[in-house]
């Protein structure tokens, strides 16, 4: 056996193993991150709460990812959706941020929540939303 037949028997087992399985939905990854995370701050913290968080984190994110009962975990990703449209929003909204920081920046109309890109280094201007006309005055 080659490698080339190894890694497509190991990709066909994988997506036998998988089938039928909720996998990688929105709210597995969500928590698949959060547990990353708590991992990495108890390198530095070494605290026994944050390892059982970690543990129950892990293994619900697990729990999605191999679970076959996918129309529950359908609903439970899309309740997960909609709680955290607002934050995910905002995350988005930080990363074009950051992706444009050099030539633009990102205001959310206070009326509307419409999504405003205005060039960087104007100073302050007064911005009219293109969607509900509301005005308001940043700093650029
Ligand atoms: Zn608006």
């Amino acid at each position: 056996m080659n490698r080339n037949q190894f890694q497509y028997r190991m990709q066909n087992g994988l997506a036998q193993f998988m089938y039928g399985r909720n996998g990688f939905d929105n709210m597995a990854r969500a928590f698949y991150i959060g547990s990353l995370i708590l991992l990495v701050i108890n390198l530095f913290a070494a605290n026994s709460v944050i390892y059982f968080l970690w543990v129950g984190m892990f293994g619900y994110a697990l729990f999605r990812t191999l679970s076959k009962n996918i129309p529950k975990r359908y609903a439970e990703n899309q309740k997960f959706l909609a709680a955290t449209a607002g934050i995910r929003k905002r995350l988005n909204l930080l990363g074009l941020q950051w992706r444009d920081r050099k030539t633009s920046r990102y205001y959310i109309c206070s009326k509307c929540g419409t999504q405003i890109r205005v060039p960087k280094g104007k100073g302050r201007i007064e911005i009219t939303c293109p969607r509900c006309q509301e005005k308001f005055i940043r700093r650029t």
